[in-house]
């Protein structure tokens, strides 16, 4: 059965590249029957740190990415790591290189004036007699001959010769395992069998390959995935805009439009734009996945933002707004039920930030007035329809939209006024500004007793 993974780097935030990595391979084990695992590689113990961990936890928790298997963390493998390392040398698939720095430096130099690839040049691969007590790395021997080639499910057929390859190390001086050959053990172990990430790694391909035939291992499927640009068609970076997906839900984004989003940079199906989850999974291929880079758009991705926060089910909206409006320090206990709220705002709002902060006076008192919408709406007209209203919704028998509006046309039939005069007055009263959802809604939602107390508070 198929198993893919994700490996980040702990170095940073889960990044929207990163994200598109996992979800693909998400996908991809999902709509085989396979399993997704997850995989820590925080061998970089300079750049690793314990918060970018949390971070990536945090950023695919959101995302609703739950692994099969893991997490596992490389830096509690490196029992393992040593006992591989002690098989290939006792095989002969790797051996000690006790070539100084200064050596490999000058061999650097030369090849470089000879505009030759840096390249060891094999000085430690026959030594006989050795002296393992003087500092030395590990080399993995590269075969010299012939070339390695993988059918690439993304960017098809890569052919690489191993002489373009060298004897790379694999254990550092003081033995700490490198990269390339953590990558290889994992995926060996851990059973992979489509590995899908992003084309930064097509170079490291060859060196794994290598090394797990040199261990016997089956080797894996490879996918690469294009980079994502930005709009002005340079690799996406913050420049840009938010790339962290933690950013993308502080700034209002629902999960789902994020993934959707995701799903379609670099990959299609006709040309559909929406996908839910079980779609995905269902319709994700890896072989029509683009081999081009994608730019990122974050006119669509909005644009999928409000589809989604107008098409699912309001109490599952509420969940994530609820979030942004405890960030806001707006308490929705007392106050009509958030799933209301998400219902009237949906067509209004793209974006559950811009929902939450809109959305505050439904739950708390209008402390700030709109100064130029007042100076314009309050008169001595407007006035006073909303002092004939103050009686007629105290006398409602039922306090709903249909009713409030029924009170607000007999004030303009007794006043021979037009709607325009207490209509916007009433918004201002109750809201403090001139944007919020049908007046009618809008007063029954924030509940008679509070729409009375501001209606007088704005009369005062
Ligand atoms: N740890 C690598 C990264 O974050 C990914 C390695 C891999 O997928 O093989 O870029």
């Amino acid at each position: 059965t198929v198993r893919t993974r994700f490996a980040p780097s702990p170095t940073g935030y889960l990044h929207v590249g990163g994200a598109r990595t996992a979800l693909y391979s998400y996908l991809y084990a999902k709509h085989t029957g396979g399993n997704y695992v997850l995989r820590i590689e925080d061998t970089d113990l300079e750049r690793s740190t314990e918060s970018a961990v949390k971070a990536i936890f945090e950023g695919l928790e959101w995302l609703g990415l739950k692994e099969d298997e893991g997490p596992f963390f490389q830096t509690q493998r490196f029992p393992r790591y040593f006992e591989v390392i002690k098989q290939m040398l006792e095989q002969g698939t790797a051996y000690r290189c006790y070539c100084s720095k200064e050596r490999i430096d000058n061999l650097r130099a030369e090849q470089e004036t000879r505009k030759e690839k840096p390249r060891y040049d094999g000085k430690c691969r026959h030594l006989t007699d050795q002296d393992i007590s003087q500092p030395h790395v590990i080399r993995f021997r590269n075969p010299d001959e012939g070339s390695v080639v993988w059918d690439d499910l993304i960017l098809d057929r890569i052919e690489i010769a191993n002489s373009e390859l060298d004897d790379f190390v694999i254990a550092r001086t003081d033995g700490s395992p490198m990269y390339n050959f953590c990558v290889v053990v994992d995926d060996l172990d851990m059973r992979i069998t489509h590995v899908v990430r992003g084309n930064d790694h097509v170079s490291n391909t060859p060196k794994q390959i290598n090394l797990l035939r040199a261990l016997n291992a089956p080797v894996p499927q490879y996918g690469h995935l294009p980079m994502i640009l930005g709009s002005d068609g340079q690799k996406l970076s913050k420049r840009h805009g938010a790339v962290s997906v933690i950013q993308y839900r502080d700034e209002g984004f629902l999960p789902q439009a994020l993934l959707n989003y995701l799903v379609r940079l670099g990959w299609s199906h006709g040309d559909q734009e929406i996908f839910s989850m079980e779609e995905m999974i269902e319709l994700f291929d890896l072989n029509k996945v683009n081999k081009s880079a994608a730019a990122f758009d974050p006119k669509k991705l909005l644009w999928l933002n409000h589809h989604y926060i107008k098409t699912l089910p309001a109490e599952e909206v509420a969940q994530h707004l609820e979030w942004h409006m405890a960030d806001q320090s707006i308490h929705t206990g007392d106050g009509p039920a958030l799933a209301d709220v998400v219902r009237a705002q949906a067509e209004r709002c793209d974006n559950l930030r811009t929902m939450a902060s809109a959305s505050r006076y439904f739950y708390q008192d209008v402390d700030q007035y709109d100064e130029a919408a007042v100076a314009k709406q309050f008169n001595a007209t407007s006035k006073a329809a909303l002092a004939g209203l103050l009686p007629k919704l105290e006398a409602l028998s039922d306090w709903n939209a249909a009713a409030i509006h029924g009170a607000m046309d007999a004030v303009c039939q007794e006043q021979s006024i037009g709607f325009g005069k207490i209509g916007p007055a009433l918004r201002i009263a109750l809201t403090g500004a001139m944007a919020s959802p049908s007046i009618d809604l809008t007063a029954e939602l924030i509940g008679r007793e509070r729409v009375i107390e501001r209606v007088q508070n704005a009369l005062k």
